[in-house]
């Protein structure tokens, strides 16, 4: 691919918007109204809201309040008549491009941030570029700002030389890739129901610069739930056995929970990362939730917890007499990519005068991925996938993901653009 320079000052320069403008998971209103005229703009056909997605029960929505600030500021931007396919958190987006017979290839991009306030240091380079966070509390902090603009700037590719190609491709952006929560909504939609090939791929601060794994199978199996215990309020001092305790309970299955990561084969992992509960200090608490996450690196490994799980929760609320709740917020599953398309996209990037260090596969663990549901459902259905890692550590630095610091190397955008374009030209070529 020639390196169009105008293209790749866009690339940045949208990298730049979208970290200006981060949104949380399910509000990236404005967000994916930016992207659909984008899109527009370059002459795909856009799908927008539940054209894209099913809306119905949404994992992991965010408060009604925060929900309504988040639209009604996509509003004043875009206007009303914009924003109305995305409204109620229906914030997918897709632009598909037609160029005749052949593969149907999808490539699947998320969209969401954090809640973490960006760091204020002078050495944090958005802040010496000026494109910095403008929403408090709100950052992303993991890069999906940067595959935004990769998956723009393949629009710009796709748009120009579409008179080379021979396929469909669709550029799906995805809510709520945070906590697992927006694939499965994806998945239930049927959208990408015909697709052949599915890519995506993620860049990571903690792998060098011209770094690639072609295939990256490490992602665990997880579960994000919220549990809840219901119990009944007492005086503390004059008549606590009148009452039913949640905080002991919720106390009871935190102990319960943190032991189970020990037992059975293979990588488990169990946190309760948050709890609230109670009124006040001379009261019987009547009321007690966690927020906790399940991990295994095998499907097998991850029912096992749940079962686990459920078992303690029930066993501690009966304890106190309470009643309780086990509400899933997010999930995702163990998935592999498919070996023959990842050797496709090494020998693509090892014709480009990029990469350096290129590996076909790897299953070191870097957390789970809501871009093995899809994987999996595609897969099901004969369609073949791939989850790609990009090395875009910064100047050798090691800025975490999820961390107020975090930035990654503007350098890996473009490449990671050429790389997706050269495996599309690859498989256009190569279908019969
Ligand atoms: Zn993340
Ligand atoms: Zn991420």
């Amino acid at each position: 691919m020639e390196i169009n320079h105008s293209i790749e000052q866009k690339i940045i320069a949208y990298r730049r918007h979208f970290h200006a403008n981060p949104e949380l998971g399910w509000l990236e209103y404005s967000t994916a109204a930016f992207i659909a005229e984008e899109l527009l703009n370059l002459g795909f056909e856009v799908k927008r809201g539940h054209e894209v997605m099913q809306v119905d029960n949404l994992m992991g929505l965010p408060a009604e309040q925060d929900n309504q600030l988040a639209f009604e500021k996509a509003e004043k931007i875009f206007g009303p008549e914009k924003m109305q396919a995305f409204a109620n958190n229906s914030t997918a987006v897709a632009g598909i491009l037609n160029c005749g017979e052949g593969p149907r290839v999808a490539i699947r991009v998320d969209m969401d941030a954090l809640p973490i306030t960006e760091s204020n240091s002078r050495d944090h380079f958005p802040n010496q570029a000026g494109f910095a966070s403008e929403s408090r509390g709100i950052m992303h902090a993991c890069g999906h700002d940067a595959h935004m603009a990769i998956g723009l700037g393949l629009a710009h590719y796709l748009a120009k030389y579409a008179s080379q190609l021979k396929g469909n491709y669709i550029l799906l952006f995805q809510p709520a890739e945070e906590g697992v929560r927006g694939a499965a909504s994806i998945v239930k939609s049927g959208f990408l129901k015909d697709v052949d090939y599915l890519l995506a791929a993620h860049l990571w601060s903690n792998m060098p610069l011209s770094k690639v794994v072609c295939s990256q199978n490490g992602t665990a199996a997880t579960d994000k739930l919220d549990v809840t215990f219901y119990g009944k309020a007492a005086h503390a001092g004059i008549c606590p056995e009148k009452g039913n305790n949640a905080i002991l309970a919720a106390a009871n299955t935190i102990l319960g929970l943190h032991e189970i990561q020990f037992t059975g084969e293979g990588l488990r992992r169990v946190n309760v990362g948050r709890i609230e509960g109670g009124t006040a200090r001379n009261i019987i608490a009547d009321g007690a939730k966690l927020e906790i996450e399940l991990r295994a690196d095998s499907q097998t490994g991850e029912n096992e917890l749940l079962e686990k799980l459920e078992s303690i929760v029930k066993a501690s609320a009966h304890k106190q007499g309470c009643s309780f709740e086990i509400k899933k917020v997010g999930e995702a599953s163990a998935a592999c990519g498919d070996n023959s398309l990842a050797i496709q996209i090494r020998d693509e990037a090892m014709n480009m005068n990029y990469f350096t260090d290129v590996i076909l596969s790897d299953k070191q663990n870097r957390g789970s991925e809501d871009f093995t549901s899809l994987m999996k459902d595609l897969q099901a259905r004969g369609g073949k996938a791939s989850f790609i890692g990009v090395g875009a550590s910064m100047y050798g630095k090691n800025l975490e993901h999820h961390t107020p610091d975090f930035d990654i190397a503007e350098a890996a955008l473009n490449p990671t653009v050429a790389l997706f374009f050269n495996l599309i030209k690859r498989l256009s070529r190569s279908h019969l």
